[in-house]
């Protein structure tokens, strides 16, 4: 059997960019051999097997054949005579169909360093066109390399308009369709994916709401702040304000979006909570000190004290000037948390009155921020 690395990594090496997750395709071999050698079996479509001590993934050569709707209707060959570069034909990308052998030597029947010369994301074979999610994958791809000058090729571009025209994306399930959207808020300029998916008359049907972010100048000055530390939900709570906030009902809807989208619980919050409180941050000295706890309870600030940060991070990327209401929430929060209903009850304090008595001194302090 001969082992290759392929994809991202032979990609990413090319490109001096960092790898991080090495795919090997396997030439030659049976399932049995794989095993005997110690690899580990992935229960899945296709034999995929795990390295016992790298933990890295190995594929039998395999390809592939449409079967059905979707991403997933596929039916696979995998068999020793399969070779190499049938297996990179099914690749999406010529950039991702590349392989290096163990002696170093690259294997690139479809052009692929050419067009990482060249800077443009092109697909390998007109087959591309079987697979509905390499629509959000080139869009996310464009968002990972567009600073480099990677463009999408023109011809591939006309395939993903013509995946697009028919119902096929409607055959994703909406967990993978977040994944990718996922993947590409963290990636260097999140707003490509959604211009790239616009190009691709893709993005009305995946993403209604981000229409808005195509050519929009509040969303690109918001994307302009993004550093690599800025966790993904906090990217995705930012740019939701823009899509969303104009909206009586917006609330809903993102509730709604997110619940169809199936995302986290963590990140549809977050949104939410940077709908709600940024309005009131932006206005916070004016605000009574009644509205400054009503904000406080309605998002449990006090007793979730892990959803500040981010909703600082958030709410700081919509803020025109440098203020520092965030920060003043945050105080608050940490002054009221001490307000001691233990030693309010030493003091003789029950029942109502304590309540009342609880109420009373958080006013007093929300008055002073
Ligand atoms: P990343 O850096 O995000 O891991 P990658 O190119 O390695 O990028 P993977 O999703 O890890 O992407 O897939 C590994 C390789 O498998 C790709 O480079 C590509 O050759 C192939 N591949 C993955 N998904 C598809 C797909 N839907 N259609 C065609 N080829 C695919
Ligand atoms: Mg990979």
């Amino acid at each position: 059997m001969q082992i290759y690395l392929v994809g991202g990594a032979v990609r990413d090496e090319l490109l001096n960019y960092p790898v991080y997750d090495k795919d090997w395709v396997v030439v030659g071999a049976t399932p049995e051999e794989m095993i005997k050698n110690g690899y580990r079996p992935v229960g899945s479509d296709f034999p995929v097997f795990i390295h016992p001590k790298t933990g890295e993934e190995y594929a039998l050569a395999r390809t592939e054949r449409k079967s059905g709707k979707g991403y997933s209707g596929f039916q696979y060959h995998a068999s020793p005579d399969v070779t190499l570069e049938e297996d990179l034909s099914r690749r999406d990308l010529t950039i991702n169909a590349m392989a290096k052998s163990s002696s170093g030597e690259l294997i690139d029947p479809y052009g692929g360093q050419n067009d990482l010369a060249t800077k443009q994301l092109r697909h390998v074979s007109p087959a591309f066109s079987e697979d509905p999610l390499r629509v959000l994958r080139v869009a996310r791809f464009a968002a990972r390399y567009v600073h480099l000058g990677f463009t999408v090729a023109a011809p591939t571009l006309k395939l993903m308009q013509a995946i697009a025209s028919t119902d096929e994306l409607s055959h994703l399930t909406k967990e993978r369709i977040w994944q990718e959207m996922e993947r590409a808020l963290s990636e260097r300029s999140p707003l490509t994916f959604f211009n790239v998916l616009e190009q691709a008359n893709a993005l009305e049907q995946l993403f209604p709401p981000f229409t808005t972010l195509v050519n929009n100048d509040k969303a690109q000055q918001i994307a302009a702040q993004f550093t690599d530390t800025t966790e993904t939900k906090v990217r995705f709570a930012a740019l939701c304000y823009v899509c969303f906030h104009t909206l009586s009902e917006a609330q809903t809807k993102l509730e709604q979006f997110c619940r169809d989208l199936r995302t986290q619980n963590q990140t549809r919050e977050l949104a939410i909570h940077t709908l709600i409180a940024h309005p009131q941050l932006q206005c916070w000295s004016s605000l009574s000190a009644e509205n400054k706890l009503a904000l406080i309870k309605q998002l449990d600030l006090l007793r979730r004290p892990e959803r500040l940060p981010p909703l600082q991070a958030s709410t700081r990327l919509l803020s025109d000037e440098n203020t520092n209401a965030g920060e003043l929430l945050a105080n608050l929060c940490e002054e009221l948390k001490g307000i001691n209903p233990k030693a309010l009850m030493n003091d003789g304090y029950k029942g109502a009155a304590l309540g009342e008595e609880i109420a009373k001194r958080q006013i007093a302090i929300c008055e002073l921020f």
